[in-house]
């Protein structure tokens, strides 16, 4: 099947490079079906530094507790699974859709065994710890069935005093950092800045972090849960204990090289649309829309968040709702789908390297992994 669209495309799933006649045949074989767009039920995580924005501000089901920490909203990590709320695929979990359904989801991405990312809101009431993420090599020295986690956030609410720590000052070494650990001090080593609704931060993997406490944010991210507590502010579990720390396989992680992460400054595609992070791991596109905006399929899966605002997605007659806090994912055999905002409406757009596949940084990683072996 061969299909000619002629219509006003200009979203982003339709790039210059790319012809507006798109042939369907290129990601698909005969017979599969066209998936049209998914919606999954969120995962609420509950942790003690979390809040209750996730329902005041995001509309997402939280109960009378006030520590709801975040909301995964598309997940394929081990017995977290985002489960498909209504339509054919109902019930359906997104790892029984990449067995059953990897053509008509993934497209060109069909050889992926896993979702490869997690997308998630996170509610930080209390400040989260210090702490680093392994790359891809070394999430497999210590579980050969981990990902390496390179993360991103988009901040949707902060408080004027919320800050994020992102980087280590410029001249801190592995040494340097050890002295301020031992010495309690860790935090002079930080990089840190006021953050505010609308800035992004790109997080690679072996970056030192910390989100700060008064802030709202959408994380997207490798499909990971390995994490490295380098420190933890001195506080108390909820046992009352304080949490463990991780200091020899952070000190193993952590890119002394990678120095201060200050906000990325967009790069502006159209008038509506802009580049956030275009990385081997993911690319994020943020589109703030007043009128209506087409998009159809390139062969691969997009998922769309609504960062702000609300309005309608129409695909196939069906129309499905967004709000903030909504999130959608448009497989790849999606036939075009239609958003029209009421007022002012902000999509983040995420979607895999045009390759679809990461290129590695084999260099960077033996290089990491020898000075932590
Ligand atoms: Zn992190």
């Amino acid at each position: 099947m061969r299909r000619c669209l002629t219509a006003n495309l200009q979203g982003p799933m339709i790039n210059e490079a790319q012809s507006l006649v798109i042939d369907w045949t290129l990601g698909f074989g005969n017979g599969d079906l066209p998936m049209t767009p998914l919606r999954f039920r969120p995962l609420l995580k509950r942790i003690r530094w979390g809040g209750t924005r996730l329902g005041s501000v995001l509309g997402k089901p939280i109960g009378s507790e006030s520590d709801y920490a975040e909301s995964w909203e598309l997940c394929d990590h081990g017995s977290d699974q985002s489960v498909v709320d209504g339509g054919l695929w109902n019930g359906l979990t997104l790892r029984q859709l990449m067995g059953q359904h990897v053509r008509e989801l993934c497209g060109t991405e069909r050889r992926l065994r896993q979702f490869p990312l997690l997308v998630k809101f996170l509610d930080a009431s209390d400040r989260l710890s210090v702490q680093v993420h392994p790359n891809d090599v070394q999430a497999r020295f210590f579980n050969p069935h981990e990902n390496g986690k390179t993360e991103a956030w988009v901040i949707l609410d902060a408080r004027p005093d919320s800050r994020l720590y992102a980087g280590l000052k410029r001249g801190v070494d592995a040494f340097r950092l050890q002295q301020h650990l031992s010495a309690g001090t860790v935090e002079e080593c930080l990089h840190s800045y006021p953050v505010r609704a609308g800035d992004c931060i790109f997080i690679p993997a072996g970056t030192v972090h910390a989100i700060g406490e008064g802030i709202l944010l959408a994380e997207v991210q490798q499909s990971s849960d390995l994490t490295f507590r380098l420190h933890d502010w001195d506080r108390l579990g909820a046992d009352g204990q304080p949490r463990p720390l991780h200091i020899e396989e952070s000190l193993a992680c952590i890119d002394f090289d990678r120095g201060p992460v200050d906000p990325v400054v967009p790069r502006r595609l159209n008038l509506v649309s802009e580049e956030l992070v275009a990385s081997e791991f993911f690319t994020l596109h943020r589109h703030t829309l007043r009128d209506s905006w087409h998009a159809a399929s390139d062969g691969r899966f997009h998922a769309l968040l609504v960062l702000g605002g609300c309005g309608n997605l129409t695909c196939d007659d069906t129309e499905h709702s967004l709000q903030t806090g909504s999130t959608l994912l448009l497989p790849a055999t999606c036939p075009p789908v239609i958003v029209e905002p009421r007022g002012e409406l902000i999509l983040l757009e995420v979607f895999l390297h045009p390759a679809g596949v990461r290129q590695p940084r084999l260099k960077r990683e033996l290089t990491c992994f020898s000075r932590w072996s």
